[in-house]
């Protein structure tokens, strides 16, 4: 294996027997993350109060709120839950949602919206056509009641990165607030609050932090977690009290994830070092652009055209080619150390690549070296999609 850069080879295969895994989230995560993880914590005692305070203050310097307006609150549980708990503390219970849809996470936050009994419109673009600022707002003036508008920031369904800048830009112009599930973004993509302005957003611990899972934090302005005291449908995703009792106690309510804690603090020391988002992003891309090229010159191509396509990760048509079958192309990359994901359109069929997690472009060219083999070894000499798949990537111009 080559070192990728410098002489430390920060990118060796994980141990033995494990592959990479090009999903987004759980996903590869260093030795060293790994490594931090081998000792027990108590939740109450001082050493681990000080671990959550520095995760605050990491998670709060990386969302670059320089005024300190703004506050990281950790909770239990899965990118979902996080989510949940976004809509339920700062969605009033007599507000309405406006949620931009275009994959499977938009559709889940209408979903959950249901349960909690909210009001909500949606804009459904389908599998992956990205909401545009001039609709939201055509759709804001339509509806004064509309009180928040959500947004997902990289649609991780197919791996467009929606247009953040210029949705945030309206939602403010028309005096609306906006909610951002940031869950595969943050940490790689840029999301100050002094450029797009917004109430709150979420992540979670195994996403581009690159942590285990375990836990979601929110991002939100100081006076919208005060104002979500008393609103949540839920003890447990309370954030208002999650807050209060972490301000007075420094303690998590309830149980935390100390293990994925102390791998997370592990976590955003390489984050840093690598050189914050900027940093994480460059490599993402490089990651990106490798896997791109590379899958293209085998005859490949990508649902979204360059100007859409996310550093985390990308949706590749199946070929056309009768020989090619998904279980099988996964089982042979699997036995040569490469976990890739099921693709999530409708309309054709697809199959994604994740360029996150502790990964460089030296594997990712690994992988398609893979790919090429596994091409040859099931048959299919040309991996180009069908004619179905390319008009729909046709419906999409920048
Ligand atoms: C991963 C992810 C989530 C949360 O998923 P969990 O499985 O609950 O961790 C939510 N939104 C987006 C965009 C994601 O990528």
């Amino acid at each position: 294996m080559t070192p990728a850069s410098g002489a430390n080879a920060p990118f060796d295969p994980p141990a033995q027997g494990e592959p990479y895994l090009l999903t987004p989230g759980p996903l590869t995560t260093s030795a060293e993350v790994k490594t931090a993880m081998l000792k027990d914590w108590g939740s109450w005692d001082g050493d681990f109060r000080a671990m959550t305070a520095e995760l605050r203050r990491h998670l709060l310097a990386i969302a670059g709120d320089s005024e300190g307006y703004y506050d990281c609150v950790p909770l239990q549980g899965s990118g979902t839950f996080a989510v949940e708990a976004m809509l339920g503390s700062f969605l009033p219970r007599d507000g309405k949602a406006l949620v931009l849809v275009n994959g499977a996470y938009g559709q889940r936050i209408v979903q959950t919206l249901g349960y909690l009994g909210r009001a909500c419109w949606m804009i459904d673009k389908g599998d992956y056509l990205p909401p545009r600022g001039a609709e939201v707002a055509a759709a804001l003036d339509a509806d004064p009641a509309i009180s928040h508008v959500v947004l997902v920031h990289c649609e991780t369904s197919s791996g467009i990165l929606n247009p953040l800048q210029e949705i945030a830009e309206v939602v403010a112009a028309k005096g609306r607030k906006l909610l951002i599930d940031s869950m595969s973004a943050f940490g790689a993509l840029d999301l100050n609050p002094e450029e797009v302005p917004y109430t709150a957003m979420v992540s979670s611990a195994n996403k581009c932090i690159e942590g285990v899972p375990g836990f979601g934090f929110v991002i939100a302005r100081k006076t919208e977690i005060e104002a979500a005291k008393g609103r949540s449908h839920s003890l447990s995703l309370d954030i208002h009290d999650q807050w209060a009792v972490m301000e007075k106690t420094g303690q998590w309510r309830y149980t935390p994830p100390t293990h994925a804690v102390a791998a997370f603090l592990q976590a955003l020391k390489q984050h840093e070092a690598e050189g914050g988002v900027a940093g994480r992003s460059a490599r993402y891309a490089a990651n990106r652009d490798t896997l791109v090229a590379g899958m293209r010159a085998l005859g490949f191509e990508t649902l979204l055209q360059d100007d859409w396509l996310s550093p985390i990760i990308v949706t590749f048509f199946n070929p056309a080619h009768p020989k090619f079958d998904f279980k099988r192309f996964y089982d042979l990359l699997k036995a040569r150390g490469f976990i890739i994901y099921p693709g999530k359109l409708t309309v054709v069929d697809s199959f994604r690549i994740g360029c996150i997690g502790h990964l460089d472009s030296a594997i990712m060219q690994q992988l398609v070296d893979a790919v090429s083999e596994v091409l040859k070894e099931m048959g299919v000499d040309d991996a180009a999609p069908p004619s179905a798949a390319m008009n729909e990537r046709a419906k999409l111009v920048a």
